[in-house]
Formats: C-alpha cells, structure tokens, sequence
C-alpha cells in the first residue's frame, strides 16, 4: 500500500546520459542539479524538459526527459541575451519614467528592446542606461514566474499607463496564460509580460554586455503606427567572448566591401537601379578576371557554355512551373508596343501578353537539351551559362553587392542518367575543392539536405538519389552536415558554406538534385533499349552569384586581393620630374609582360603618392628617382609592407609577372 502511493506520486526523470531517477511529483529543475551536485546547482541556469527549455523553477509533475543547461552552455547565451534585454528595459524606466515598454527579444549577436517615450533615446544615454543595468545584475534579484488572470494583467498595465502591454495581452490568444516575470522583490519589482524562461536571478546575465545602437521602429512594423526607440545590445557570456565579438564587428566594419569598392574605385549602386551593379572599370577588370577563370576551369572539366535569352514569355515560366510558384520574385513586362503620346497612356491597350526576366537559367538550358533527339551516349551533356538574372527582392533586403537583383550565377546545369548522379557529383566536389583552394578559401563546410515533407518524385528514386548524392561526399572524405528535410521539393541538395578570414559563413555553391523539371519541360533521351527515358538534372554552381562572391572576396581579403585579380597590378612613380621617361619606358615593358601597369608622373611629393595608391590598394609600386634611371632598376614598395628592396627592372617585372598569373 505504502509503496503504491509513494510510486503514484514520483515522477521518472531520464537523465541525458539515459540514466533514470525518480523524485517526488513537482520535483524542479534545481532540486534535481542539488540532488546531483552541489557544484551543478551552482552552474545550471535552466532546464529542457522533453525538448522545450524551461525554468528552473517550474514544477515537473509528470515522467520526463531531461536535460540541464549552464551558464557555459551554447544554449544559455539566447538566455542571457533575453534576461539582459528585461535588465535593460529596468534601468530605462528606472532612469526614464514614463517610457513605455513594448517588445524585446533576443536576436543573433545580443538583444533589442523597443521603447515608446516622447523624446527618443540617444547613445548619449547609453553610459547612464549600463550603469544602471549593472546595478540590477548586482542586485542579484530573483526572476519569479507568475501567471495572471487576462483581467488583470490589462488593467494592471492599463493602470501603469503601459498601453502597449496593454495592447499586447489584449491580443493574445484567450486560451494562453499570461505569464509576468518579476525581477526584484515582492511588489516593488519590476516586471514585464513574458513567455519566458529566464536564468535564476538577474546577477546570471553577467557584465559581458554593452549597448550597441538606437534605431527608429514602427510599433509592430507599420507605418501607420507610432515610431519607438530601439535600443540594440549585445550580450555574452563572458567578457573575452564580447571583446572577440567587438573586435570582429570593428574588422568587418574595415573590411565592409561597400567601403573598400568605394576607395579602391570598383563599383557603385544608386537609388535609380537599387540591387543593380554600375561596374567601374577596375571593378570590371575584377569581374572579368572571375569570369575568365571561372571558363577556363569549366571547359577543362567538359562543359560546353551557352547562352539564352533574358526575356522569355510567361508560356514558358508557365510549364516551367516558375509562374505558379515565383511570379512575385520576378521582373514581368508587357508585351506590348508602348504609346509614343510623351502625355498619354503608356499603353493605348490593357497588355494581354507579358514576357518575364528570367530568374534563373535552368528551364532555358532544357530547351538547348531538348533540340534534336539525344541518345544515352550523349549523356552526361553539362551546359554553362554566365546567367544574368533578375529577381524581384525586397528593396529592404538588398545588401551592397551581397544580394541583389540583378545577378550573374555561375550557372550550369548536367543532364544524366541516374546511374551517373555518383560519379557526376564526385567530379563536381572535386572541382569546388580545387576551385575554392584557387581562390584562397580553405575553411569551408559542406550541408547535404535531404528530402523535406512536401516532395514530388517517388521515394524509390529519393532513396537513390540521397544515396548517390551522400555516396559522392563520402568518397571525398570531408565532413558534412546532414540537414534533414531541408533539401528542395524537386531533389536532394548539398551546399558549400565559406568561412571568411573573420569567421563569417557565407553560402556559396551548391549542387541540387532534380527530378521534376525534365518531367515538366519533356526532356528525353533514348536508352540502349530503345525507350524514352528522363534524364536527371544536376544544378550546380561553385561560387553562385559572381557579384556576391567578389564582395565575400573584397572581405575576406580586405581589398587585398591576389594580385591575378586586382585592376591595377603596378604604379610606376616618379620621385622628380626628370626621370619621366624612364618611368615611362618601365610602364611600357610592364604592360608588355602583361602586367595592368599605370603612370604616376605627377607633380606630388613621393610621400603623397604612397600614401594615394595604398589606400587604392595597389599591389605594387615601382618608385623610380635618378639613381633608378641610372642604374636601370625600380625601388619595389608592396601593399601592406613598410620596407622597400631596389632590384634590377628585368628581374622586378619577372617575378611581379609570375605572381601574378592566375591560378589556373
Ligand atoms: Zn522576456
Ligand atoms: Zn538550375
């Protein structure tokens, strides 16, 4: 009888290791770190029941798996970041009376917090709101669960003049508790709404925070409401994990390819083409350079490179299913003739017909593939295309050369069999690896996406197309990620993800497995038995877009590119007037040897025309005064480097010459 009762009320608690326990029904997340350890109570900061993180506080009232988060723990930093915003939200009504809370959620990086006050915030207020903030955390107070009648919570917050929360709880669902949280004790403690969790007490949010920016924001993001005071923050678990963030974000800032394109004279953007390139010509010179390598590396891995139109009409975007699915995404135009009347109408007729800009290449590439009868023997056919493409981005998302509208993929599609999906993906990994190891990217991580819920395509062919796509990255030994469900409607994908020289990953190329298209678009090849049979297509890119690319390149070299790459290789400079032709003579034979060689024989102090050309970030300046010309040699300076070495002006243009051949 006793033992019967005592097992009605535990609970089972399976520990990650699979052990189990039992505890009294109720039993919290801390009573079970104190029935372990003393030092894990001291370190644990909340727990996952059954998958879902919760408080240490709340009650367990039946059997569960659990698992208990530290500080230290990746998974408290979003905790830190979410208790650091509630401390923040404290310390500006306590400087701040009458400012209103709203919303603050933790983010990537820290937090933010939206404020309503009359006045907005400043970062001048930035050094009193952290004094105050560092008062909270000192105070260590406890943050207290509890839920509120609806009623009450409305017309508490109604009574503090808090019409946001206010707002807030009115809208939430009926059927949800309101949860406050309180920091600090009994009634005095501030406190907010919130769906929680927190960490115990506020001294767990540490002093590894700073406040970062003001913005402007729309109370819930629309215009036609009240403008608020953002407040961003970030917020770590340490102060050496803060001082790394800070020093990345100050690189990044130096490095911001929007910045370097700006000096180095490569690229603009303006209001009139938002999310299109205006290419310079040095920055021209880069593209250009890309694109040659990029062609030289896919004729000698059997491509064949084409090109197809930019404007196609939306019968064709229609069977290839882009219509339906992407029609927001795309640039659709009229086909009609326009009204020459400067006053009328633009078109004298309601357009029937409309032409769209093509968002991508594939569907094109299956009209070349569908020309003539194609037998197995013909297969694997591998079609390249430089595909500049459009696609209708929100103007909001648009970043520098990162994303934009108008883009040009280093596109290329393959059409086989299904028994060449293994040795096709394996050629092409192989030449992603050279490729990135080319262009100085050693640290990259490979995501292979297998089948999501919504899919076409029988799971037969699933089975063997996740197997052949996961074979290939197993015969090339390096690790992947298996991302599951995450692949494409159409097939399974593998993504190549680059990790930049501050750490930052950027996803680049990428090859996807496709079933659908050659279904839709009626693409066929006669087998050796004589049947009709579809073949599979392979998207592929190794860099993606190229403008993307040059950016993450600009980046990750801070505007030092290798020198194959950068628009002016050399500037010869004149240190007087006299040796003009002298300098002109080494410009010419540097031009010769095919190095992009420019004169500087302006009349400027040396000095100057250092100091000019390294914020250019030319690679290489030749400085030429009398003694040059009269021995026949160039004072070499290099980007990056103080010193300068003299050598013979044959031996100079030589190794510049080598050095600058591009990698393949
Ligand atoms: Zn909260
Ligand atoms: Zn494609």
């Amino acid at each position: 009888m006793e033992a019967l009762k005592t097992k009605n009320n535990m609970v089972q608690i399976t520990l990650p290791d699979g052990a189990v326990r039992a505890y009294d029904s109720g039993v919290t997340g801390m009573d079970i770190a104190e029935s372990i350890s003393k030092s894990l109570a001291k370190a644990v900061i909340a727990i996952e029941i059954d998958g879902e993180l919760s408080d240490l506080s709340l009650p367990i009232e039946k059997d569960a798996s659990i698992s208990l988060i530290k500080r230290e723990d990746d998974k408290a930093l979003e905790m830190i970041r979410h208790d650091c915003a509630h401390v923040m939200a404290e310390a500006v009504q306590t400087l701040f009376p009458g400012t209103q809370v709203t919303i603050g959620p933790a983010i990537e990086n820290g937090f933010y917090y939206d404020f309503a006050r009359n006045e907005p915030f400043s970062t001048e207020d930035f050094d009193a709101i952290e004094k105050q903030m560092r008062k909270i955390v000192e105070r260590n107070s406890k943050f207290v669960r509890e839920v509120w009648p609806r009623e009450k919570a409305i017309q508490f917050f109604r009574d503090k003049g808090e019409m946001y929360k206010a707002e807030l709880i009115e809208d939430l669902p009926t059927s949800e508790d309101i949860k406050i949280y309180r920091q600090g004790e009994g009634d005095d403690g501030w406190l907010d709404l919130c769906r929680g969790p927190h960490m115990p007490t506020t001294k767990h949010v540490g002093t590894a925070f700073k406040l970062m920016k003001v913005a402007g924001a729309y109370w819930r993001g629309d215009s036609n409401n009240a403008m608020l005071t953002r407040i961003y923050g970030t917020a770590w678990r340490d102060q050496k994990e803060l001082d790394t963030y800070l020093t990345q974000l100050e690189e990044a800032e130096a490095r911001d390819h929007r910045k370097l394109g700006r000096e180095m004279g490569l690229f603009h953007i303006q209001e009139e083409a938002q999310g299109s390139v205006f290419w310079h010509p040095k920055g021209h010179i880069i593209f250009n350079q890309m694109e040659a390598y990029v062609r030289r590396r896919l004729q000698d891995d059997g491509y064949n490179e084409v090109r197809t139109p930019q404007l196609m009409h939306s019968k064709f975007w229609k069977a290839s299913g882009h219509w339906q699915k992407y029609r927001q995404d795309m640039f659709i135009v009229p086909d009609v003739v326009p009204n020459n009347n400067e006053e009328g109408p633009v078109y004298d007729q309601e357009p029937k017909e409309f032409m769209a800009l093509k968002p991508m290449n594939c569907p094109a590439h299956v009209q070349i593939f569908n020309q003539g009868t194609k037998s197995y023997r013909d297969l694997p056919i591998r079609l390249s295309e430089f595909g500049c493409c459009h696609r209708n981005e929100a103007h909001g998302a648009l970043h520098g050369l990162m994303r934009l509208r108008q883009f040009v993929q280093d596109d290329a599609h393959i059409f086989c069999t299904e028994d060449q999906i293994l040795s096709e993906s394996i050629k092409f990994f192989t030449l992603v690896q050279a490729m990135y190891k080319d262009l100085g990217f050693d640290d990259y991580k490979i995501t292979f996406e297998t089948r999501p819920e919504m899919r076409i395509g029988s799971d037969a062919l699933w089975d063997k197309a996740e197997t052949a796509l996961e074979n290939a990255l197993k015969e090339m030994k390096i690790p992947y990620q298996v991302c599951e469900g995450d692949g494409a409607f159409y097939g399974p994908k593998v993504g190549f993800i680059i990790r930049d020289a501050i750490g930052r990953e950027w996803g680049c190329g990428t090859l996807q497995l496709d079933f659908n298209l050659p279904e839709r678009l009626d693409a066929n090849y006669i087998a050796p038995d004589g049947s009709k049979q579809r073949p599979v297509m392979l998207h592929r890119a190794a860099l993606g877009a190229l403008e993307r690319f040059i950016g993450i390149m600009i980046e990750s070299y801070a505007g030092k590119l290798p020198l194959w790459l950068m628009p002016v290789q050399c500037v010869v400079a004149t240190i007087t007037g006299e040796v003009d032709d002298y300098a002109e003579e080494v410009c010419a034979q540097l031009k010769a040897a095919g190095i992009r060689a420019e004169l500087d024989i302006r009349n400027e102090k040396i000095n100057y025309k250092v100091r000019e050309h390294s914020l250019a970030k030319v690679p290489a300046l030749f400085v030429v005064g009398a003694r040059e010309a009269e021995e026949k040699t160039v004072a070499i300076r290099r980007l990056g480097s103080d010193g300068q070495s003299v050598e013979s002006l044959e031996k100079a243009i030589e190794s510049l010459a080598l050095e600058a051949k591009p990698p393949y």
